[in-house]
């Protein structure tokens, strides 16, 4: 497959041809809100009628340059050909038998396929989910059998879903976690290396929050009593931060040393979204299990977790599973995705998005002191927002930011756990005309703050 775009026929361009959200999205917008719960919030309040490539069309025949992916999901880009393609044909052929009952070569191949593309040369084996929090509770529950421990460690910023447990593993309150306890108990948080607000400084950031992770692991758990640490190799929902480098391979030895479970959530981070099949592989860590989710299957829903072999093969027959996992639909999609990014070398994509887009974002900083930082890696992008001449997060100038971009045709994103990040990820696939006119959209926004 040679087409640029992941085979979209939708006209790469960003057009306005209504206001924002226009009519048609308004009607529909009432009617969301007549039926739908308040709980299910809205980012952009447009309603999407087609989208490929890099763009996003909606009801009203607006034209979006999409910096957002469905929260880094379509990186092959939305309905690309080889994901449309296998799963039609898997629609035709059957949609569930339901694996525990009688499987199909499709899962098995998608786990062939995540054994060879995971950092490592250990014998693995995984096991597929519906969504990224069932991953990761489905890690919990193989980490827990396998050592025979309770205790879980994560990181403060840490975002790993929305379940109760992942809640509890989930570091922020709002809008996450407020008034939806009793969390899961034996759930531990120690500090992450987040070089920009570390107090002394990003010079000894990894040293120093290494040590202090470990040490409250220590007093105030026991290192014998855990079964997993789980850290994202770039964080996420907690605003793009990039731990200090050093700092995870820290904990990765720590956890070896202690017979402790390792496993990386790169369920936003993987499938080269950071310019590498996985971000860990930056700095060489190898987790004994890794959770994927939101890339791998180019929309549809899949999740997974792979590793160690003699860690998987703990948790006995019938003990790991659910009606739906690894539907056989979506691990077609995941086959096209995969296989998508295989061919047109998407990771190398990310990397140029990066070559693109980091410079051009480091002179906006330079010119607006609203831009506290800049970072992130591959097509994984993100700048913090703060009171200008400070660190002190401005949370109102980023959602107004965030407004001004998609009044003009660009969908943004914004996180951090003080909701001062916005946050790039657009499909790796998207033109670099587009691209740049994102950026230029972004430029006039910041100009009209
Ligand atoms: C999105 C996300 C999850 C949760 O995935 P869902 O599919 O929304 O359940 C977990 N961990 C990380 C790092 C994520 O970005």
């Amino acid at each position: 497959m040679t087409d640029p775009h992941g085979g979209t026929a939708l006209p790469q361009e960003r057009r306005l041809v209504t206001a924002v959200p226009g009519p048609k999205s308004q009607e529909l917008m009432a009617r969301k809100q007549a039926t739908v719960a308040d709980g299910v919030g809205t980012v952009m309040p447009v309603f999407a009628k087609r989208a490929g490539g890099g763009v996003l069309e909606d009801v009203d025949g607006n034209s979006f340059i999409d910096f957002g992916s469905g929260i880094a999901v379509t990186s092959v880009g939305n309905s690309a050909t080889e994901v449309v393609r296998r799963a039609t044909a898997q629609l035709e052929a059957f949609t569930h038998t339901c694996v525990m009952v009688t499987p199909y070569e499709p899962y098995v191949e998608v786990c062939e396929q995540l054994a060879e593309l995971t950092p490592g040369d250990h014998a693995k084996k995984s096991a597929l989910f519906n969504s990224g929090a069932e991953a990761v509770e489905n890690a919990v529950k193989i980490a827990r059998v396998y050592t025979k421990r309770h205790a879980v460690v994560v990181f403060e910023h840490g975002y790993h879903g929305r379940t109760n447990l992942t809640m509890a593993l989930t570091s922020k309150n709002m809008p996450y976690k407020h008034g939806f306890g009793p969390f899961a108990p034996e759930v531990y948080r120690v500090p992450v290396a987040y070089p920009f607000r570390w107090l002394t400084g990003p010079e000894n950031c990894a040293e120093e929050a290494a040590a202090q992770a470990i040490s409250q692991i220590e007093k105030q758990v026991g290192a014998e009593n855990v079964a997993a640490v789980i850290i994202e190799p770039l964080l996420g929902e907690g605003g793009f931060i990039e731990p200090a480098k050093g700092f995870l391979p820290r904990i990765e030895r720590f956890a070896k040393d202690n017979g402790i479970v390792f496993v990386a959530d790169e369920i936003q981070s993987g499938f080269c979204r950071t310019g590498h099949w996985f971000a860990c592989e930056d700095e060489g860590v190898v987790p004994d299990l890794i959770t994927t989710a939101k890339g791998i299957a180019g929309g549809l829903p899949l999740a997974a977790v792979t590793g160690r072999a003699e860690i998987m093969d703990a948790a006995h027959a019938g003990g790991l599973g659910g009606t739906y996992g690894g539907n056989p639909v979506a691990c077609a999609a995941a086959l096209g995705s995969i296989h998508t990014m295989r061919e047109m070398d998407l990771a190398s994509r990310a990397r140029r998005i990066e070559d693109v887009m980091k410079p051009r974002l480091q002179k906006l900083a330079e010119q607006h002191g609203v831009i506290g930082e800049v970072r992130g890696r591959g097509a994984m992008l993100a700048i913090e927002l703060v009171q200008p001449g400070t660190k002190d997060p401005n949370p109102e100038a980023t959602a107004a930011l965030a407004k001004a971009c998609h009044q003009e045709g660009l969908l943004v994103l914004t996180t951090g756990t003080y909701g001062n990040v916005m946050r790039f990820l657009p499909p790796l696939v998207i033109g670099e005309d587009l691209l740049n006119e994102g950026l230029d959209v972004l430029e006039g926004a910041l100009a009209s703050l």
